[in-house]
């Protein structure tokens, strides 16, 4: 077993009796797990190996971020003014910025977003798709050793960026998912969604997906605008509509699908598609998530949810435990009901069952022997964590944050360590990150 590591402290395994083991030790070997459970029979079963960390540390499943646009926001961060009304941050700042983007661009933006998710535990992300060039973005993504879906630019509207008719937009997308497979990047298929894909290119894109086995996701319903003009068109609520031309199904994620019915929640779930939520956007954006917060009585009625950041201008900050603590609140709160959801289960829908609703559950989400070797470790050092409470979900969750991340692993490959994200030196990116940042605000026509 060269190079075989044992990493110490408690480790919350999220395994299927979620098992949270005191004074615990995992043992990583190559991209694997090799061994879980107390530490001295660990160490016993796996006499000489390196033993990293100390009992004050808190060792858990490498966080999932199911919704991350990698480009265009992120040198332009916190940045969109959050008095704008609805619409006007995507087709005033967003989409330009995005129109402007070089490929230095997109590598540059793609290695900041992804180097501060994994800093603060993200492990896997899942693009949402809006990428010029994607290769660069895949560049990053390895040399950061991150995990990583990417897809391209989806859509079929008359005027805007990389705008195409349906032949030519699933053609980028097939060019895509041939060449930008490996071990830790997948790619899919990814749609701009809303009122911005034609029912032609969302079912060409549904076939396209099932073809090659892989996802697809798309926007929708973050706001009552899609319902509304969906309604208009069709005469069925959007969700209800994708189902009846056949487009759900278990490789679906639905970014946001905040402004659901009844029958789209049912929809959704008898087709077993998935639903990422991305709260703090929603706030952020004023989108009305805390007057019907249909998220918690989809995951109610066993629907397949995961957790996501968004973009850095509407959640900003890449950091899941943040995410999962406002998911957390919100469905305590919106129903006046401090019993249904809590701690446990947010760092659920961030971990295992995030991992299960985006179809990679059976390799990550979990510490279980057998599975990809993606762990974070905290450091409980840190004045959040003293003194140490005796439960360290109900502590990670209400109590951090990313900040007291030290080490993560991603297929066994240790991508962060002592707090540093290795493969990048973010000092040296500062001054280059600012100068690429005024030059594309200049090229773009934004303040
Ligand atoms: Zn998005």
């Amino acid at each position: 077993m060269t190079g075989a590591v044992v990493l110490r402290g408690t480790v919350i395994t999220m395994d299927p009796t979620r098992r949270v083991i005191d004074d615990g030790a995992v043992v990583i070997d190559g991209s694997t797990i090799t061994s879980v459970g107390p530490r001295r029979d660990v160490v016993e079963a796996n006499p000489g190996l390196e033993i990293r960390g100390s009992a004050t540390d808190l060792v858990t499943p490498g966080y999932i971020n199911g919704h991350q646009h990698l480009t265009g926001d992120r040198l332009i961060q916190s940045s969109i003014p959050d008095n704008l009304p609805p619409g006007e941050a995507i087709f005033s700042w967003v989409v330009p910025v995005h129109d402007k983007h070089t490929e230095a661009n997109d590598e540059l933006s793609a290695t900041l977003s992804l180097a501060e998710a994994l800093g603060n535990g993200i492990t896997t992300t899942f693009e949402a798709g809006t990428i010029a060039n994607p290769d660069r973005v895949v560049q990053a993504a390895r040399r950061l050793g991150a995990r990583l879906t990417v897809g391209t630019w989806g859509w079929d509207i008359d005027e805007g960026p990389f705008v195409g008719p349906v032949d030519e937009v699933l053609h980028r997308q097939r060019l895509l998912i041939q060449s930008n497979s490996g071990p830790l990047v997948t790619p899919w298929v990814c749609l701009v969604g809303h009122e911005l894909m034609s029912d032609e290119l969302v079912v060409g894109a549904a076939d396209l997906a099932r073809s090659h086995g892989v996802g697809l996701t798309f926007h929708l319903s973050p706001t009552e605008a899609d319902p509304q003009s969906y309604l208009a068109r069709t005469g069925k609520r959007p969700l209800v509509h994708l189902a009846d031309l056949s487009v759900l199904g278990p490789n679906v994620a639905v970014a946001h699908a905040v402004h659901i019915d009844q029958s789209e929640i049912e929809a959704l779930i008898q087709n077993e598609a998935a639903v990422v939520s991305c709260p703090w956007a929603y706030l952020r954006l004023g989108q009305g998530v805390s007057n019907q917060f249909r998220h918690l009585q989809f995951w109610e009625n066993g629907g397949r949810l995961a957790l996501g950041c968004d973009s850095e201008n509407a959640g900003d900050m890449v950091d899941g435990i943040r995410i999962a603590a406002l998911f957390a609140g919100l469905a305590k709160d919106v129903p006046a009901d401090p019993i249904g959801f809590g701690a446990y289960d947010a760092l659920e829908l961030l971990t295992i069952r995030g991992a299960e609703a985006l179809g990679i559950g059976d390799r990550v989400g979990s510490i279980e022997v057998g599975k990809e070797a993606d762990i974070v470790v905290h450091d409980r050092n840190g004045v959040e964590w003293i003194p140490i409470s005796p439960d360290p979900v109900l502590q990670l969750v209400w109590g951090a944050d990313g900040r007291s991340v030290r080490d993560v692993y991603v297929a066994g490959s240790q991508v962060v360590a002592d707090g540093s994200v290795l493969g990048v030196d973010l000092a040296s990116l500062a001054s280059e990150a600012a100068a690429a940042s005024a030059d594309l605000r200049r090229r773009a026509g934004i303040s």
